[in-house]
């Protein structure tokens, strides 16, 4: 449940409306939740602390995996139980139920609206015509920056929304529709508001961030009256330059190995742009990718991921992977452990295999019990474990850039935060042991300079200087 603090309140906060928010799901959720908040914000609403003490519920759903399905229908059945006037958005909501018909409402008939994935429009109109919107023509201003819902020292940047790929695992596509790239001039344009407005480190998300453009044809846009083409390479060339300012970070997520991420590399290396590529490779094994429908299945990664290490020693790699997905043989299963090696994954997370309604892979023959899918995530996660380690351990002795997401007593007592190689809430932490003269401060949203004293599981320790 969403209180947000930073939604001013209109000038008659005690007439106002009020509205209860559930955000679900991934970052490219949460964009959309941001906007919505936004616009409720802009147009004189507030946000609710319960279900029970708001006018009415929106609630952002997920409908990626099962387990995620569950979360969002029982999110709702509690805000309808609880509050009774329910909106639904988000990707669940534009999922198909048995029969055809939209399963959040045979589930729970009584929702006053449902909407899929990035429809701020929708939900607004469905906010005024059951919680008509407040006159007052002085909050009817938008914000420069909109409601954020991560801490104010980062934030996500969609940059697109949709995929054009159709991998037969997923429902995406046809939750979300097809690939549409933001004008880039609108992203360079909330960019530098962000930056402006104290975020130090920008995560860059799409479905598939190397697509950038492909459907606009790389046109060219404006942004401050010159001409930068909506390309994944001009728009991290810009955000870089609108980083450098303030030192702040500019981290890309969902990057598939297509040939043209190798430019990105030297943008990596000088630190433009920080070296850490979050490639969501899945499985290694030609067949397999094929299988998937996998962007990029023909690319041969593991000598792509070595040229790129060659060119930038530093760069860190996060991935994921499926395990068990039907048809793996061993064969196939061990060349993904092997890649796994080879490829010295930083960070990898694992899935065992588990079908998705209304997914292509689930009429794939060769189905693998549920108990060989998880011996099969099992054998990748200590794999995974095991690399991450060794790699971590490398860094003892090193003096990294830290930035701080919590400090205790302005760090007298300590404090924590990530170095460029760990993403908000995925990855690892760096805990900063409080710093050895008593005058020194240590600020959410600083960079501070700390030598690493110890790897510990996932994390580092280190001691500022
Ligand atoms: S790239 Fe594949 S997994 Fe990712 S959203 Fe598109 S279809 Fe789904």
């Amino acid at each position: 449940m969403l209180d947000n603090g930073g939604m001013s309140a209109p000038a008659d906060a005690a007439r106002a409306p009020t509205v209860g928010f559930v955000s679900l799901g991934c970052p490219k959720a949460l964009t959309d939740s941001e906007l919505i908040l936004t616009r409720l914000s802009a147009e004189g609403y507030r946000t609710a602390k319960s279900f029970a003490g708001a006018d009415l519920v929106i609630v952002n759903t997920c409908g990626f995996i099962d387990d995620a399905v569950k979360e969002s229908l029982d999110t709702i059945g509690e805000a309808l139980t609880e509050n009774g006037r329910v909106i639904v958005t988000g990707c669940l909501g534009a999922k198909a139920g048995e029969g055809g018909g939209n399963l959040v409402r045979q589930v729970h008939p009584k929702v006053l609206a449902v909407t899929g994935p990035h429809a701020t429009q929708e939900v607004m109109q469905a906010v005024y015509e059951h919680l008509p919107k407040p006159h007052d023509p002085f909050v009817d201003l938008v914000p420069k920056v909109g409601i954020k819902l991560t801490p104010k020292h980062y934030a996500y940047l969609k940059i697109s929304e949709g995929c054009n790929h159709r991998c037969t695992f997923c429902i995406i596509p046809s939750m979300r529709g097809g690939l549409v790239s933001r004008p880039v001039g609108d992203v360079l344009a909330e960019a530098r508001a962000l930056f402006e407005s104290g975020v130090r480190e920008l995560l860059v998300v799409s479905q598939d961030t190397s697509a950038y453009g492909v459907d606009v044809r790389y046109r060219t846009g404006f942004f401050d009256g010159r001409p930068v083409r909506t390309r994944m390479f001009e728009l991290c060339e810009q955000l870089a330059r609108l980083a450098e300012p303030s030192g702040a970070w500019v981290r890309l997520h969902y990057v598939y190995p297509y040939p043209h991420v190798d430019e990105l590399l030297p943008l990596m290396s000088c630190g433009a742009v920080l070296p850490y590529l979050d490639v969501p490779f899945q499985h290694s094994h030609p067949d397999v990718l094929r299988r998937m429908r996998r962007p990029a299945s023909g690319e041969r990664n593991l000598e792509r991921i070595q040229a790129w290490r060659r060119a930038c020693p530093q760069l860190v790699l996060r991935s994921t992977f499926i395990a068990g997905f039907p048809g793996e043989t061993d064969e196939e299963f061990e060349h993904l452990l092997q890649f796994l090696r080879e490829a010295e994954i930083d960070r990898a997370g694992c899935f065992a295999y588990s079908p998705v309604a209304g997914a292509a892979a689930n009429d794939l023959p060769g189905a693998l019990p549920v108990e060989v899918r998880e011996q099969r995530r099992a054998r990748v996660m200590a794999v995974a474990e095991e690399l991450a380690t060794r790699r971590l351990a490398r860094r003892v002795g090193a003096t990294m850039q830290v930035l701080v997401d919590r400090s205790s007593a302005l760090g007298r007592k300590g404090a924590s935060g990530r170095s460029y190689a760990d993403a908000p809430e995925i990855d690892g932490t760096v805990r900063l042991l409080p710093p050895a003269k008593a005058s020194t401060q240590i600020r959410v949203g600083e960079f501070v300079r700390a030598r690493i004293v110890a790897a510990q599981g996932h994390d580092l320790i280190a001691q500022p200087v």
